[in-house]
């Protein structure tokens, strides 16, 4: 198995044989395995003939987005999605040469850059696409872009009942290039299928359109990981999968469906371990009182890190398959857990260690946390949580 560090060059690159950074003990752990096998079962779930795209945009859910373009192109996806500019570039500057779609259309001040670094905008607005058309025409270049057709979730793109008036508009620009129609779905991932339906039955009637003025759309896709999952007829010739490239599921009513396996672990060492007598406030504002004979360990990691305050005596964690309760209140830097298990005469008393690896998300032996439980918790989606994690700690990749 061999290990290497990603993600930001500014933080610690230094690793010790057992994988973590040797300046800090706390650390986000990223199986590439799991993000190949994930890839994998979605190509056998979709079939030979649609693409996939692989949307890696905020830092591919907090799983860096570099490592993940990467594996990802090299298990089968054609494409990747960006949501910002700087996304693509931070992409191109590692060398990936891959079409890379900017899924939310830019400032028309990122023009430039988006041609230099051939960075596809997904585009919505006329003015928009007609100064981009200007822009490559003046460079006796053409701009590809996508057109993104808003059918119901009233985000963003063009009303899909005009959809073929804006192409037959632009048809004209010889330096335009239609490279494909997009929509997105609102309610891919509810167990109602009424909204996704409407949204199929308004995209059909914009392809129609677009296909009866004589346009090609292009590569045509809609569906998110939840509507991959569920709705064949929403597959066209590509689907833009996130969160199920990561081992996530979008909810609970595509578990059943197709197996996956989580990317991410969150990890840490046992920096401090000692008795605290009863009575004994714990942290900040004593929201924990020691019951006597405990050991409280303490784990540098922190809210600052993507561990929710509002876990604070809620969470459990895992050391060597056995749970420990997290106790008072979790500190932007650091938070204890009890290091024996408290009162249980049925159970023997997890023997922790300064410098034992515990596991905050991930599995350890027979136990296991995941996002999805850290976030119905904390009233969230696992979505918010990967993103999260990705903020202050080190990732090491497992490949
Ligand atoms: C983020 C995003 C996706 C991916 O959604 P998942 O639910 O993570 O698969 C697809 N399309 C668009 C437009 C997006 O913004």
């Amino acid at each position: 198995m061999g290990l290497h560090t990603g993600g930001q060059e500014q933080r610690g690159q230094y690793m010790k044989e057992s994988g973590d950074n040797v300046h800090r003990h706390a650390w986000v752990e990223i199986d590439l395995e799991a993000i190949r096998y994930n890839l994998k079962r979605f190509r056998k779930h979709l079939g030979p003939d649609v693409k996939i795209m692989a949307v890696v945009k905020a830092d591919a859910y907090g799983h860096g987005a570099a490592e993940c373009a990467r594996v990802a192109l090299a298990t089968g996806a054609t494409m990747l999605g960006v949501a910002t500019v700087d996304e693509g570039l931070a992409l191109r500057k590692t060398g990936i040469a891959a079409p890379i779609l900017v899924l939310a259309q830019p400032p028309a001040e990122t023009i430039p850059l988006l041609l230099q670094h051939q960075l596809i905008p997904g585009v919505t607005d006329m003015e928009f696409v007609l100064a981009l058309g200007e822009a490559a025409d003046s460079h006796g270049s053409v701009a590809g872009y996508h057109l993104k057709i808003d059918t119901g979730m009233n985000r963003l793109g063009v009303h899909y009942s005009d959809a073929g008036d804006f192409l037959r508009t632009v048809a004209f620009h010889r330096g335009l290039s239609l490279l494909g129609v997009y929509t997105h779905f609102a309610t891919a991932d509810d167990v109602d299928t009424y909204g996704f339906n409407v949204q199929m039955k308004r995209f059909e009637e914009a392809l129609a359109n677009i296909r009866f003025m004589g346009i090609d759309p292009g590569m045509v896709h809609a569906a998110n990981t939840a509507a991959a999952i569920r709705y064949k007829q929403a597959h066209f010739n590509m689907v833009r999968i996130g969160i199920g490239m990561y081992g996530l599921h979008p909810a609970d009513i595509t578990k059943p469906l197709i197996e996956l396996h989580p990317a991410m672990s969150i990890k840490a060492r046992v920096s401090f371990l000692k008795p605290v007598s009863v009575g004994e406030g714990v942290s900040y504002s004593f929201t924990y009182r020691s019951p006597g004979s405990v050991l409280i360990a303490t784990l540098p990691i922190g809210y600052a890190d993507g561990l929710s305050r509002s876990l604070s005596n809620r969470m459990d964690v895992l050391v060597r398959g056995q749970r420990l309760p997290q106790v008072g209140n979790i500190c932007m830097d650091m938070m204890m857990v009890e290091a024996n298990q408290r009162g249980s005469m049925l159970k023997p008393h997890a023997v922790v260690e300064l410098g034992d690896e515990v596991v905050i998300v991930g599995r350890s032996e027979n136990e296991q946390i995941t996002l999805d439980d850290m976030a119905k918790m904390l009233g969230t989606i696992n979505y918010e949580l990967a993103c999260r994690f990705g903020m202050r700690l080190d990732r090491v990749y497992l490949d």
